[in-house]
């Protein structure tokens, strides 16, 4: 029996490789029995990626990537449909968005709202990972966590499925505020996409961010109401949020946690407001005063990873084009690239990188 092979990204930490290697060449999986075979076609480089690469978070060997678009290959022999959704019928063919964990539904962190503590969520992934060409799905993900991309929308767009939805949970477990306002701090891919979706559920919205490229684009796109550099503006937020029903506003979403953003939040949020984290801290750590939130009164929100109706409600508003991605979508390379979209990540040149795993190198 021949083994068939096939190239991967795997995680490497010598200075040669930094960070990462596409020539590695590893088994090609063989198809479940009752889920998929996916050949890769596209995926997002996320910021968590990149994390755990800087941060050597992952052993050497890793595939990382689960912002994936695929087309199903082959299916196993027992996969049947979910009874209860017929949009899971799946053939040999499709294309489909897929995100990669997929919570039981049964156990008390699902029946509680809390699907991403779910021990079958964080046990079930890709298979061997997204950054390579061909991945196995099983049939859970075949059930709840892939869905059938429609043909007027490209692989890039569709590949913001699982980032957006980790934002409507954000949203959403910050619930629905009279008069609400929000600043959001740090306009990467995940301010960006947040500040769009606060704004169209009624918020007013203030972008922060040190680089003037995302300034510039921020300001351009209108996502936001208004945007500032957080020190070399301050008088200008300072009046915006004095505009505000209480002169400070009710949220804060902090897409970069570290000592400056975290007193900036602190001093923007309101008695009794809350702090949206919706990162971990960089490479140095922070401190939190538990006295400034206990007095105050001041809330604290994650998201991390969706649940499958932010998955739902996600792959909706990017079909139907209700939320405005081309602008973000800045670095769409080859997966070839992947050293040069990773830098450009780093760099904070990249809005959103998203890789094209076509073999005649065209982008998705
Ligand atoms: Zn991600
Ligand atoms: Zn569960």
């Amino acid at each position: 029996m021949t083994v068939e092979t096939m190239g991967a990204i795997t995680v490497a930490y010598t200075p040669e490789a930094f960070p990462a290697l596409w020539e590695t060449t590893i088994t090609k999986p063989s198809c479940p029995i009752d889920g998929a075979l996916i050949r890769t076609l596209g995926g997002g480089l996320c910021g968590t990626d990149v994390e755990k690469i800087q941060q050597q978070k992952v052993p050497v060997g890793t595939i990382l990537g689960h912002e994936m678009v695929g087309e199903i290959v082959e299916l196993g022999a027992n996969y049947t449909p979910n009874s209860t959704n017929p949009e899971t019928c799946f053939s040999v063919g499709d294309r489909l968005v897929i995100a990669h964990h997929v919570p039981c539904g049964i156990c008390h962190f699902c029946l509680n709202a809390s699907p991403s503590s779910c021990e079958a969520f964080k046990a079930s992934n890709l298979v061997p990972g997204g950054f390579t060409q061909f991945f196995t799905v099983s049939q859970g993900h075949l059930h709840h966590t892939c869905f059938k991309v429609p043909s007027h929308i490209a692989t890039r767009e569709a590949a913001c499925t699982e980032p957006l939805a980790c934002v409507l949970r954000a949203v959403r477990r910050v619930g629905n505020l009279h008069n609400g306002s929000v600043a959001v701090v740090g306009l990467g891919f995940i301010g960006l996409l947040a500040s769009q979706v606060f704004k169209h559920q009624g918020w007013q919205v203030l972008g922060l961010d040190i680089n003037p490229n995302r300034l510039a684009l921020a300001s351009i796109t209108d996502y936001c109401h208004s945007v500032a550099h957080p020190t070399e503006q301050e008088p200008y937020w300072q009046e915006w949020l004095e505009a505000q029903p209480t002169g400070k506003v009710d949220v804060v979403c902090l897409t970069v946690v570290n000592e400056a953003t975290l007193a900036l939040a602190l001093q923007m949020v309101r008695n009794g407001g809350t702090l949206l984290l919706m990162a971990g801290q960089g490479k140095q750590p922070v401190s939190l005063n538990p006295s400034v939130l206990y007095y105050r009164e001041i809330n604290v929100v994650t998201s991390y990873s969706p649940a499958l109706e932010d998955l739902q409600q996600a792959f909706k508003l990017i079909t139907t084009r209700a939320v405005s991605l081309t602008p973000l979508l800045t670095h769409p390379l080859s997966i070839h690239q992947f050293a040069e979209g990773f830098k450009a990540y780093t760099q904070g040149e990249a809005i959103k990188v998203i890789f094209s795993f076509a073999e005649d190198g065209k982008l998705v």
